[in-house]
Order: C-alpha cells, then sequence, then structure tokens
C-alpha cells in the first residue's frame, strides 16, 4: 500500500490527510505541537462571504468531513457583521477533539510533537524526513502543510516580538519549510513598507472579563460593535494584517468582536492600558496571543511554488497545501486546496 507523509497537521494537514485516507493509502500526519488543526485553534469565521459557496461546492464534491465538524460546533450562525454576511463562528475550545477523534477514525497515524527538521532527498525524489529526535519517517509521497506563520525569529524580526501564539515555537520549535530543505526556493510576502510577512489579524479576549452588556451582545448575537474614541482608532493597523477582507474602515474605527468562545477582537494587537480605557473593556484579559497587547504571529514567510497539481516545484513526490502553497488567508482556504491534491 501507498504511504503518504503528511508533514504539519493543520486544517489543510487535516484535510490532505482525509483525502489520502479516502483513497486507500496508508497515511501519517508529523505534527510538532500538541494539538492537531494548527492556526484552527484561534480562528472561528467560517463561512463568511465567497467562503459559503467554497463550503457547499467542497461538500457536493464529496469533502464534507471537516465542514461538517465546524458546522456542528457552531456557536453562532447567520451572523452579519461590518462588511461580512452569513457567517458561522465554530468554537475554538472545543473544535479540536472532535477532528482529532474523526481522524484517527478513519485510520490516520497522528503523531503529535513529531517535529520535521531535515530531509533525505535524491534528485528530486523525496525518501525520507528526519524528526528532531533523529527518527527517519519514509514514505511514497510528502505534503508539505506546514503554514507559514513564524518562526519565533521571524515575528521577533518582522513583527513587534514573539507574542506566545498558538504554534507556541519557545516550547515546540520553529515551523521548518520541508521544501526548503528540498531546495524550493520558498517565496516571502512582502509588505508596503518593504517589511517581510504580515499579522495575524486578530487576537482573543476572555469573554468573561468583558463587562455584562458585552457579554449579551455576544451571547446573543455573536458579535458586538463598540465605537472607538477618536485618539484611539489607528487605520495604519489595517495595512499590517494578513486578511484584507477584514481591513475595512469599520474595523478602525470600533472595537469588532465576534463570539468564538472567546471574545475575538478583530485587530493583530491592541495597547491593554489603552484597552482598558474604553468602557466595557476595564478588567479586560487577552488569553491569545498573550502578548497580543503588543504583537502577533507573523505569517507568509515561506511560500512554495508549486504546479496546478499541487506539487511542489521540482519536486515529483513532495506537494503543498494550505498557507504553504500561497498567500491564503483562511480556514476554508487551508482546507479545500489539500483536497485537490488526492
Ligand atoms: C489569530 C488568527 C486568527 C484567525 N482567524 C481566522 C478565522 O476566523 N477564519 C479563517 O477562515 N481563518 C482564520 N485564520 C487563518 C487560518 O487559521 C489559517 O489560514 C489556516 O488555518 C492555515 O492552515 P494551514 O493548515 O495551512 O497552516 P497552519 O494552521 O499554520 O498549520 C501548520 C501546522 O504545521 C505544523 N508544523 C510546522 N512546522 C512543522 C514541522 N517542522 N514539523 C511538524 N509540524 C510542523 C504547525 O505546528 C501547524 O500545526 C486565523 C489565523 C490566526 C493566526
Amino acid at each position: 500500500m501507498a504511504k503518504v507523509v503528511v508533514i504539519g497537521g493543520g486544517w489543510a494537514g487535516c484535510a490532505a490527510a482525509i483525502s489520502a485516507a479516502k483513497a486507500g493509502t496508508q497515511v501519517v500526519i508529523l505534527e510538532k505541537t500538541d494539538l492537531l488543526i494548527g492556526l484552527g485553534n484561534v480562528g472561528g469565521i467560517m463561512r463568511n462571504n465567497g467562503r459559503y459557496t467554497a463550503c457547499e461546492e467542497s461538500m457536493c464534491l464529496g469533502a464534507s468531513e471537516l465542514f461538517t465538524i465546524t458546522d456542528e460546533n457552531a456557536m453562532h450562525k447567520n451572523v452579519n457583521f461590518p462588511g461580512h454576511n452569513h457567517a458561522t463562528v465554530y468554537n475554538v475550545l472545543k473544535i479540536e477533539p472532535p477532528v482529532r477523534k474523526l481522524i484517527k477514525d478513519m485510520g490516520v497515524e497522528v503523531k503529535i510533537m513529531s517535529r520535521v527538521v531535515d530531509v533525505d532527498c535524491e534528485g528530486d525524489i523525496l525518501k525520507a524526513v528526519i524528526l528532531e529526535d533523529g527518527q527517519r519517517i519514509e514514505g511514497d509521497s510528502f505534503v508539505d502543510t506546514t503554514g507559514s506563520s513564524g518562526p519565533m525569529g521571524n515575528c521577533a524580526k518582522y513583527g513587534n516580538g514573539c507574542a506566545m501564539c498558538v504554534l507556541r515555537c519557545p516550547s515546540f520549535g520553529g515551523r521548518v519549510s520541508v521544501t526548503g530543505r528540498c531546495g524550493v526556493n520558498d517565496m516571502i510576502g512582502e509588505r508596503s513598507n518593504g517589511d517581510f510577512g504580515a499579522f495575524s489579524g486578530s487576537m482573543k479576549l476572555l469573554k468573561e472579563s468583558l463587562s455584562e452588556d458585552i457579554q449579551k451582545d455576544l451571547n446573543e448575537n455573536g458579535f458586538a460593535v463598540i465605537p472607538l474614541p477618536k485618539e484611539l482608532r489607528n487605520e495604519k493597523k489595517l495595512d499590517i494584517k494578513v486578511c484584507q477582507q477584514y481591513a475595512l474602515h469599520e474595523f478602525a474605527e470600533n472595537i469588532i468582536l465576534l463570539d468564538t468562545g472567546h471574545a475575538k477582537l478583530m485587530t493583530p494587537f491592541f495597547d491593554l492600558e489603552k484597552l482598558r480605557s474604553v468602557p466595557g473593556f476595564e478588567t479586560a484579559c487577552i488569553v491569545d496571543p498573550y502578548s497580543g497587547g503588543k504583537g502577533n504571529s507573523i505569517r507568509y514567510m515561506a511560500v512554495s511554488p508549486r504546479d496546478n497539481y499541487m506539487r511542489a516545484e521540482n519536486m515529483k513526490n513532495l506537494f503543498v497545501g494550505g498557507e504553504k502553497s500561497g498567500f491564503y488567508v483562511g480556514h476554508t482556504e487551508a482546507t479545500t486546496t489539500k483536497i485537490q491534491c488526492f
């Protein structure tokens, strides 16, 4: 039986593993942290605008598993917030265990805390990847879904420092570009001022640390819009976001919150003292990234050139998906890019 090795267990890696398992192959996922779904543990927004169509199309094409799970774990459906309609917001606190169970039930081997640090290539064929502890994992085909964010050296250099995002590089080690190790020249995103990468576009507040009125809005409507005093508006922050679909004036003039289990604040970072000066936020507590008062994860640091079959440039048996395969911004995009490989 052919063996597929998926490196990186984010939404893209999970989707790749499911597609490969359904195609009848032996599949193993290697994930450096102790959680699957990667950045999916901090997002939550699904089905907003064109993503609704993408979800429905994927389900009709037979790739319904992950979308069914995000729908089942929705805290709110049909949420309309500035610039966005009919969004579903899943609970980031509950989403990972059902995905892990689904994947294991499909017979996929999940190796967590397994960080790939090197490769063994023979010309354009990848023979094996090497884990941090020296283990060699061989396969017939490999899929690099290691994302495009971090490692922490990049966040420190091009962002406002390591913000301890969900990838937790200080504990689990940085992302490693498998395609880069194979000699592929990865592309790096560039901001208009010439800096590399882009900031993740949102941070999370502990819902219970906000005023009762705000909590009520979030629980009942799924979102809350709180006008910002003029002196706290910062239009410049819109330009540094990965997610340019949220770079609208409303997101600079207001605090826009979405209920993902936490209160998701739609801005890359927010000085805590200034935030606490806004009525309703006097005791606000940032929970992800923990240093969200100052910075956020830097993304778009390594995107692989590839063909339309998602094969990494100049490689025969190495494929890419999710943020690794293009400057994509979301869960839906990550999930659907990987379905196409198998
Ligand atoms: C704060 C924040 C909020 C967001 N909110 C939303 C939202 O609401 N809606 C939305 O649609 N999108 C949102 N996004 C974007 C979305 O989460 C990502 O675009 C998408 O999840 C990327 O998936 P991926 O699988 O390509 O990469 P990732 O999620 O980055 O997954 C890569 C995985 O590879 C692992 N890995 C890396 N290197 C190695 C290695 N060497 N060995 C083994 N494993 C490795 C990582 O630990 C990680 O689990 C948000 C992102 C952030 C950061």
